[in-house]
């Protein structure tokens, strides 16, 4: 079983990318985003911790994320792959990540990193502001709070997974098509 993992700064583009790439290699998205944003309609009282954490531009604690990729792993035993599209995030999680795969007789596949610069980071943020009507992008105190934790929590992985010999980057400044063709190319 394949573990793919989109890799890169908020804004960069992963949702977009996601999508078009589940499309054509039939992987499975998952996107914890999306899956806590989903918590958050439900109207929880984990969606209110959630909602609350990323209204502030902060990262949820690794061992909720963790649990939350296990069950998407156990609950999926059929797909072919997984494409984790933001996670992991942390150190922490990506060891967690590493741990229950090598306990499944699997690893993680390849890192696809698209990359970004800060001021492109913004840009992308505010513009998507207007369009997806999500409250962590339209204050430019939580961007930056998300830029910061991006650098100082996230940024790590890069090293982590270069060890491994994992991490392979695309740069993320052109079109939606060049960076999907990019990609494709790394995939095959
Ligand atoms: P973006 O890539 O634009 O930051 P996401 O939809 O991936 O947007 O994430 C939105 C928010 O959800 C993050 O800012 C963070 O608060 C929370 N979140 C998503 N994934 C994780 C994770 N793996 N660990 C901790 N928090 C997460």
């Amino acid at each position: 079983m394949k573990f793919y993992l989109l890799f890169g700064p908020p804004g960069a583009g992963k949702g977009t990318q996601a999508k078009l790439l589940v499309e054509k290699y039939g992987l499975r998205h998952i996107s914890t985003g999306d899956l806590l944003r989903k918590e958050i309609e439900k109207g929880t009282e984990l969606g209110k911790t959630v909602q609350e954490i990323i209204n502030r531009g902060d990262l949820i604690a690794d061992d909720t994320m963790i649990a939350i990729i296990r069950s998407e792993i156990e609950n999926n035993p059929q797909v072919e792959g997984f494409l984790f599209d933001g996670f992991p995030r942390t150190e922490a999680q990506a060891l967690a990540l590493d741990k229950m795969l090598s306990e499944r007789g699997n690893e993680v596949s390849d890192v696809l990193s698209i990359m970004i610069d800060d001021d492109k980071i913004f840009e992308r943020i505010k513009h998507r502001a207007e369009i997806e009507n999500r409250k962590d992008d339209a204050d430019p105190k939580v961007i930056n709070q998300r830029i910061e934790t991006y650098h100082k929590k996230t940024e790590p992985l890069v090293g982590y997974y270069k060890k491994q010999g994992k991490y392979r980057e695309i740069d993320g400044a052109g079109t939606i098509e060049e960076v999907f063709a990019a990609i494709s190319s790394l995939l095959r």
